[in-house]
């Protein structure tokens, strides 16, 4: 887990004279396909949608067969969870087991294709069989002896840039997850720590400049996450228009049928009225940046 807050090294020269990205360049087209239904770097924009945590049953399977009808098919919704503190709310405690065995039902129910953050090792395996796209977030980006291990399962990675990380240590911790040899690597900007965000509320500013710059680097899949990156729904579909634009392969957006009832970042997540309208935007956005 790394804690800096300063952006660190940017990629130089020497790095490409060094052969450090030695897999993780521009050499190959990197299409990640997760099943039949889902491939990210093919065109296609990917939305991963849902609650932050999988907070009950009922929940779960309303945003599911919400997002379902609506034609999402990625659902997101995390049963481990690190918290920035250490005091768990009583209304809040991770569903853990139980939640994952929620997300298997809405899996077969809704057709589903799932992803949910890993934290610990320990929990890898219970994963493997519910889970379709593990994510490592972004306070473990840099935790190597997690991330290599979750790299050797060969199931698909989301591996979010830590918010004080350069692009250099982001693509050095693809390069570890590629060196395993999983090619199943998607990579997301999800926000990174700025003297100003505008807003006290607030957290991240969204780092748009990182996806054309990522671009130039490496041809795997990149996705962006408006809701971790403001924290502030009203700024979400502006910045999911604006990553639209400067041309991910996916989104993560959070909704909650209920978002001031939510157990964690009650300010984050769309409501499923204006998620509808928002997803409809960004198919006509999509279809008109094709053009680009
Ligand atoms: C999340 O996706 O719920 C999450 C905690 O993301 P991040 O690691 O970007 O904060
Ligand atoms: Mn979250």
């Amino acid at each position: 887990m790394i804690q800096n807050k300063k952006p660190t090294k940017d990629i130089s020269k020497d790095d490409i004279d060094n052969k450090l990205f030695k897999v993780c360049n521009k050499k190959t087209k990197r299409l990640v396909k997760i099943n039949n239904k889902i491939t990210f770097g093919n065109g296609d924009l990917n939305i991963i949608a849902g609650p932050n945590g999988v907070e009950s049953k009922k929940l779960i399977h309303k945003t599911a067969s919400f997002l379902n009808r609506l034609g999402v098919k990625i659902l997101r919704g995390h049963v481990f969870k690190p918290l920035t503190f250490p005091y768990r709310s009583s209304q809040y405690s991770e569903s853990g087991v139980k939640g994952l065995e929620w997300l298997k039902e809405v899996r077969s129910e809704y057709d589903m294709t799932i992803v949910s953050e890993i934290t610990e090792l320990q929990y890898l395996d219970k994963m493997l069989n519910t889970i379709d796209i593990l994510q490592i977030g972004t306070r473990n980006m840099q935790n190597f002896e997690l991330v290599r291990e979750v790299a050797r399962s060969k199931k698909p990675i989301i591996l979010k840039r830590h918010f004080g990380s350069s692009l250099r240590d982001l693509l050095g911790v693809a390069e570890h997850i590629l060196y395993e040899g999983n090619y199943k690597l998607i990579l997301c900007e999800r926000g990174i720590s700025a003297p100003h965000t505008h807003r006290e509320t607030s957290r991240y500013l969204l780092d748009i400049q990182a996806i054309p710059a990522l671009r130039e680097l490496t041809n795997f899949p990149i996705i962006s996450d408006p809701s971790h990156a403001s924290f502030w729904a009203p700024w979400v579909p502006s910045l999911a228009y604006a990553s639209v634009a400067a041309g991910v392969d996916g989104l993560i957006i959070e909704t909650h049928p209920n978002p001031s009832k939510s157990k964690v970042d009650p300010l984050q997540p769309l409501n499923f009225n204006t998620f509808k309208k928002v997803f409809k935007n960004i198919k006509s956005l999509k279809r008109l940046t094709k053009k680009f």
